[in-house]
């Protein structure tokens, strides 16, 4: 019998199986995914239902299964109910664990992805709602710069000439702002209104816990979230429904 195993996990996705069994999908702390199957765990007497629950990050033993390792013990390290019961907390926080999903699937081995999952995760948990948005976009920035989308923004992202100020382009290929010469034959390049670089650029820089200070008008974020959002489905062509559903419902 293959020997079980502690990981530290954030719960993201839970599907079920049978009768009264889960498979739960976690990140694991270094930024890879596990698959496990959690036996029993929909039954009401379970010690591992509630403890599994989407966005809830746990120490755990798993034994190595065939296809998917089977959870043998869960203990609570932060359960993040308030993700659960309030609605707007809820939809900010999917958006989260849908991207994880999706970016996790090959492991990569980024032990920064778990830190930015759960300060998010902490942050959403607490924020004023108003600050909801900001914080999914701040994730989505960091996020896509740890994936290796680190948008440029302080000069042309082909030719490396200054850009000017007052025709912004994006190329969503690129990843970054470009100059109307290289923005020409550049079928990915959208206009943006010329803060959005700014503020992507502020979020990048800004811890999560400190991002409600910096203040950005309404609309300034929501072009900002249209434009990650592109960026996000540009290089990550894996449907992220969550994500759809926060940028249309606003
Ligand atoms: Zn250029």
């Amino acid at each position: 019998m293959a020997a079980t195993y502690r990981v530290r996990a954030l719960a993201l996705r839970k599907t079920k199986l049978g009768e009264s069994d889960l498979i739960v999908t976690l990140l694991a702390a270094d930024g890879c995914q596990i698959r496990a199957v959690a036996k029993g765990a929909r039954k009401t007497k379970s010690r591992f239902g509630a403890r599994l629950e989407p966005f809830s990050v746990a120490d755990l033993m798993l034994s190595p299964g065939r296809s998917l390792e089977i959870v043998t013990e869960a203990e609570t390290v932060t359960s993040h109910d308030a993700l659960r019961s309030d609605y707007d907390r809820l939809r900010a926080a999917s958006v989260i664990a849908d991207f994880l999903d999706k970016v996790s699937v090959e492991c990569q081995a980024e032990e920064r992805l778990f830190a930015l999952a759960t300060a998010t995760l902490d942050a959403i948990e607490v924020s004023e709602i108003a600050d909801l948005r900001s914080l999914v976009v701040a994730f989505l920035v960091k996020g896509m710069a740890m994936q290796g989308y680190r948008p440029q923004l302080a000069a042309c992202a082909c030719c490396a000439s200054a850009t000017d100020p007052g025709d912004v382009r994006f190329s969503l290929a690129a990843g970054g702002v470009v100059c109307l010469a290289c923005a020409g034959a550049d079928l990915s390049v959208v206009p943006v209104a010329s803060d959005v670089p700014v503020v992507m650029d502020a979020l990048i820089r800004t811890r999560l816990a400190d991002i409600s200070e910096l203040g950005v008008p309404e609309a300034a974020m929501n072009d900002t979230f249209r434009l990650v959002k592109a960026f996000v489905s540009y290089h990550l062509p894996a449907r992220m429904k969550a994500l759809d559903a926060y940028l249309r419902e606003g």
